[in-house]
């Protein structure tokens, strides 16, 4: 993740049938998330400019709730609650979806979808 410049992996991305992820922003420590469930969602949404890890190169504007609270486990065991808001909520947003097997552009209108896909398919085979 930190080598390709991520700032969140769910652990479903690299083959592991877990529910888990990681969300490194910036300098911050990596946060670990285990068994998440996002409990709150804003009513609030803006829109940003996603990627992910497993579509590189691929970025799409994403309306999502602004801020959600969400419990998990940390990597020591405890009892984890978050309320986040600004990246942080994006990020734990998308890498939720992922392990629900929810993709970013699962979360655009199905022609912006069919057009991004159609243009990565002709750069993968470049
Ligand atoms: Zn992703």
């Amino acid at each position: 993740m930190l080598r390709n410049n991520g700032i969140g992996l769910a652990a479903s991305q690299v083959g592991i049938p877990r529910r888990l992820f990681i969300v490194g922003i910036g300098d911050e420590p990596l946060r670990v998330f285990i068994n998440p469930h996002i409990i709150a969602r804003s009513q609030e949404t803006t829109e940003f400019e996603e990627g992910c890890l497993s579509f590189p190169g691929l970025y799409f504007n994403v309306v999502r709730p602004l801020a959600v609270d969400i419990e998990a486990v940390d990597m020591h065991g405890k009892p984890l609650r978050i309320s986040a808001d600004g990246l942080l909520a994006r990020v734990i947003q998308h890498e939720y979806d992922h392990l629900d097997g929810i993709l970013f552009i699962d979360r655009v209108s199905p022609v912006k979808r069919k057009r991004a896909l159609a243009h990565y398919g002709r750069m993968l085979k470049m």
